[in-house]
């Protein structure tokens, strides 16, 4: 081995995580972290929430600040690009000329924006929002609005909604699939959160196809559906969702599938290559299938586990998966997976807005989505780490202490 030590790629949640748990771990060697965003990693899921909504400054989603680096000793490469890998040479490119060597790499590349497939969606007007320098171009055009169309009904889409209502604007979205949050929750949670959202005046049109967006003098006017409807809109936010990064790691050859496919340690199919977070696609032991997940959580705890296996661990990657989203003043909490579940119990008052929905396959318990009922999201996720299943009976029973199962 070289004193190349280790470069991490991507300085999102991932890349961060990795590169603090080595040093907190006690690794001695040198720790590169390259991203190509200027300025400090900062955390990404205030940017629809406290910073939308002006609650939060720029300075507040700062991570770790400039000291930090420097007392860790962690090398910031910030503002640069990695354009290519050679894994045959343990070396790497970045986007300035200069080459960089490696011991061990790691690939937290991330995901990127779909973008939107019509015409228009280039006019001035249009946002999308995932980074910080979007999330300020988005706050800063909200102060002369009063009409949003937001393209797209998860979780950017209808933060972002919460975000203008709150600020006084009136809301239009426009979600491709037929219920809110198609991905992330059951039909009766997004039945609920669709509620919340029309309660405060927002139109939600769900099941359309963008065919266009409109623009006068090369601004937007309006977004018009195949159905031949069009919504007036001063601004559009697109959340239409995000694909893996995996554009170095196919380059470099490694196995890729919707993703960089990486084993239960972390590993990709080349040596001495690990990737973690939004870009990795790896076989989940608690469901017993492939899965790529978009979320904070994962990315933190799979940025660890690639530390821990880079220190000689041998432990499996088996966190349960969970995510959370705050709109108004709700918070939605889902512990698990609830993908191909054929029950949803509920446990809890619906009316009074502080439940549950318990997801079953096969009565084997997959997820459970908490609508302000933490104390339920909290054991859930022990209760699915576990593979303990509550009945339907016993979820549904809020006198039976979930608790008793552990
Ligand atoms: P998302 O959760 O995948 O939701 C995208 C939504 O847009 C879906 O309802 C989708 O419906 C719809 N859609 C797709 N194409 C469309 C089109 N052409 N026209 C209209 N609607 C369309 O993605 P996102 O909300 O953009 O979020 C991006 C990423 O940030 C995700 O990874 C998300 O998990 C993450 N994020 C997470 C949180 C959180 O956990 N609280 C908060 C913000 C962002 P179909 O499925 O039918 O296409």
């Amino acid at each position: 081995m070289s004193d190349a030590g280790i470069v991490i790629v991507g300085s999102g949640h991932a890349g961060l995580s990795t590169a603090e748990t080595l040093r907190r771990r006690g690794y001695p060697g040198r720790v590169r972290l390259v991203g190509d965003e200027a300025g400090l990693p900062y955390q990404r899921p205030p940017l629809s929430k406290q910073f939308l909504k002006g609650e939060w400054d720029e300075t507040r989603l700062i991570q770790r600040n400039a000291e930090f680096y420097v007392k860790h000793d962690i090398e910031l490469i910030q503002g640069h690009r990695v354009i290519g890998v050679d894994p045959d040479h343990y070396s790497l490119e970045l986007d300035s000329g200069e080459q960089l060597t490696w011991d061990k790499l790691v690939l937290t590349t991330g995901s990127r924006l779909k973008r939107l497939p019509v015409p228009g969606e280039g006019a001035e007007g249009v946002y999308y929002l995932r980074t910080l320098a979007q999330a300020k171009a988005l706050r800063a055009a909200l102060t002369d609005v009063t009409r949003v169309v937001v393209i797209g009904g998860g979780f950017i889409g209808l933060e972002a909604t919460a975000a203008f209502v709150d600020a006084g604007k009136q809301v239009c979205v426009l979600n491709g699939a037929d219920t809110l949050l198609p991905r992330a929750a059951s039909a009766l949670v997004a039945r609920y959160m669709a509620s919340l959202h029309q309660a405060r005046g927002v139109q939600i049109e769900n099941g359309i196809a963008v065919a266009a967006i409109n623009a006068h003098n090369g601004r937007v006017l309006d977004v018009a559906l195949q159905d031949g409807r069009t919504f007036p809109a001063d601004i559009v936010l697109v959340g239409i969702g995000v694909e893996p990064d995996a554009t170095l790691a196919e380059a470099a050859g490694l196995k890729c599938k919707d993703g960089v496919l990486i084993d239960e340690l972390c590993r990709t199919s080349a040596p001495d290559i690990l990737a973690a977070g939004d870009c990795a696609r790896f076989r989940h032991p608690l469901y017993h299938r492939l899965v790529r997940l978009e979320s904070i959580q994962n990315a933190i705890e799979q940025g660890k586990h690639v530390a821990a296996t880079l220190l000689g661990d041998s432990e499996p990657y088996a966190a349960v998966p969970w995510f959370w989203s705050d709109q108004y003043d709700t918070k939605l909490q889902i512990a698990g997976l609830a993908d191909g579940h054929d029950l949803e119990v509920i446990r809890g008052d619906e009316q009074g807005g502080s439940f549950s929905v318990f997801c079953y396959a096969r009565r084997r318990l997959l997820a459970v989505e908490s609508i302000n009922a933490p104390a339920d999201h909290m054991i859930s996720r022990r209760l699915i780490q576990s593979a303990i299943s509550p009945t339907a009976d016993d979820a549904a029973n809020p006198n039976f202490n979930l608790r008793d199962l552990l």
